[in-house]
């Protein structure tokens, strides 16, 4: 497996302060390899903030409350439900998972462009809710690599790997609800892949904030002696 990061995005797709940040969809059967390629990605794309869900969930050896998730219990998520402070929630192989609104909004309204790493369900309701949301599905290449992943990461009970297992063959079809699709062989080149969709959205036209062209070319002071010889 390649590691390194891959050439980061250039210049000049950094955000402009002055347009809403993108919200990018990421999704993928459990052991794809998202989580992997989510934590590169916000550290070679500039202006990129990758949102922290809440969950029940218990953290995994080396997971830390407020880095890799909010780990609470049943009772306080559905209180935060009850105050509608997610975007979307949902329950993902038997525990609760959701997506915090307040920060969410704030960095889109910095400009920030922000990365979900979220479940099929989850990712329908948002695109729901925010029609530009740009949503990528992230493929393992076979069943076999998945299984290996999975048990390599060894985080995961054996029973836990057979249930998030289980649900892969029904899971891969849902690549149809999204705009791109990665296939995650070789992570360098599943990275490269990733940050030419992140570049391609932020240059589209209707992204972009083209206040500059009026001031560049419109508004140009024309030069004194053009001026005065165009004088009839
Ligand atoms: P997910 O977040 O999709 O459940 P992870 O990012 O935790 O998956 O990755 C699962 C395991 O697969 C990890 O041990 C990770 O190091 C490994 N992995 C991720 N991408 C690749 C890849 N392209 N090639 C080989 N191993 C990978
Ligand atoms: P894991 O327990 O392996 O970290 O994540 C399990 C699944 O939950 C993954 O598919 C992951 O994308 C999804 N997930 C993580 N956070 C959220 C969230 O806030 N909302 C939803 N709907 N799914 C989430």
């Amino acid at each position: 497996m390649t590691t390194q990061p891959s050439s980061s995005v250039p210049e000049t797709s950094r955000p402009l302060a002055d347009r809403r940040g993108i919200l990018f969809i990421i999704s993928a059967p459990s052991g794809t390899g998202k989580t992997t390629l989510c934590k590169q990605l916000t550290s070679t794309v500039p202006g990129l903030w990758h949102s922290i869900s809440y969950t029940t969930r218990k953290p995994r050896a080396g997971e830390e409350h407020g880095r890799e998730y909010f780990f609470i219990g049943e009772t306080e998520f559905q209180q935060m439900v009850d105050r509608n402070e997610f975007v979307e929630w949902a329950r993902v192989y038997g525990h609760l998972y959701g997506t915090p609104r307040k920060t969410l909004i704030d960095q889109m309204e910095q400009g920030i462009d922000v990365l979900l790493d979220i479940d099929v369900q989850g990712a329908i309701q948002v695109k729901k809710k925010f029609e530009d949301a740009v949503s990528i599905f992230i493929l393992p290449p076979s069943m076999q690599v998945l299984r290996s992943r999975l048990q390599n990461r060894a985080s995961d009970t054996p029973e836990e790997i057979l249930r998030r297992l289980q649900k892969v063959k029904e899971e891969v079809w849902s690549y149809r609800e999204y705009a791109y699709v990665v296939r995650n062989e070789d992570l360098s080149h599943s990275l490269h892949e990733l940050e030419s969709v992140f570049l391609a959205e932020r240059l589209k036209t209707k992204r972009l904030n083209m206040a500059w062209l009026e001031r560049n070319f419109i508004l140009e002071e024309e030069p004194k002696s053009r001026a005065r010889k165009d004088l009839p």
